[in-house]
């Protein structure tokens, strides 16, 4: 006889750099703790702010770590970005910074990519970008087109350090132009609830695990997920003291959580590790 699955109504939002690899870098036991997930037949979903790469790209990465996720486990800002326009405007057409995924999330979900007359410039990861499409990009935007950007992260953590992200790019347009783009990536409501929404559950049957707390923690906070903060990326434990919010519980890596625990009690989280 098969037992009754016990996780049915848990699920887990997991973020990607600093969670479950650093760079090209797994961090160890983050594949022990996949697998368990997918052996118990927990939900879950990997929730990225990188914008380059295709939701395929990104879980070919994965498996590649020996990590056997279906590309159906990876949601990022990108598809996030093109259903939230696909809804407000069915068939539009958008001016793009960006890279692969960018612009197959947004032809995915019926838009054209222009160079004049956009209904969006939509701004995401790149390193291809010039200074004369960040020009066109301003003159749209001043211009009428509406600014987008795919997320406001100021850099991101390479092996040499960081490079620019996606906010600073924006923040020259926005600087530029005097008019502030509207951000659909972490922490944003419309990311985080979209992500939640994919598992079919609700609230309080959510955690997200995330190393970044402006994004992962935030978004989780706003939304009432549980929320676990891993130090195995960018944040560190003396960083905690500086924000008004806190996660629920907090780990040096993703290799340390009691599984069983987070889905049996995700209440007891915060009491049980303060
Ligand atoms: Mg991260």
């Amino acid at each position: 006889m098969v037992k009754a699955m016990p996780y049915q109504s848990h699920g887990l939002l997991l973020d990607m750099d600093g969670v479950i690899y650093r760079g090209n870098q797994l961090i160890p036991g983050a594949d022990e703790f996949v697998a368990e997930l997918i052996s118990k037949q927990i939900p879950f979903l990997f929730l990225t702010n990188n914008s380059q790469r295709t939701q395929r790209d990104v879980a070919t990465k994965v498996r590649r770590m020996g990590i056997p996720v279906e590309d159906h486990h990876v949601y990022t800002c990108a598809m996030a970005t093109a259903s939230f326009l696909a809804d407000r405007k069915p068939h539009g057409t958008a001016y793009v910074i960006g890279e692969g995924g960018l612009h197959n999330a947004l032809h995915d979900v019926g838009y054209s990519i222009v160079e004049s007359h956009p209904d969006y410039v939509v701004v995401g990861e790149g390193r291809t970008f010039t200074m004369e499409m960040l020009e066109r990009a301003c003159n749209l935007v001043i211009g009428g087109a509406k600014l987008i950007a795919t997320n406001m992260d100021p850099n991101c953590p390479t092996q040499f350090g960081l490079r620019p992200g996606c906010g600073a790019i924006v923040a020259m347009i926005e600087s530029a132009t005097g008019i502030k783009a509207f951000s659909v990536g972490k922490p944003s409501p419309i990311m985080m609830r979209a992500a939640r929404k994919e598992l079919h559950l609700t609230a309080d049957e959510t955690t997200i695990i995330g190393d970044t707390m402006e994004t992962d923690i935030l978004g989780g906070v706003q939304l009432g997920y549980h929320t676990v903060l891993v130090l195995s990326g960018g944040t560190q434990k003396s960083d905690l003291k500086q924000f008004a919010f806190q996660p629920d519980l907090i780990v040096d890596s993703i290799a340390e959580i009691d599984l069983e625990m987070l889905l049996n009690e995700p209440k007891a989280l915060a009491t049980v590790y303060a």
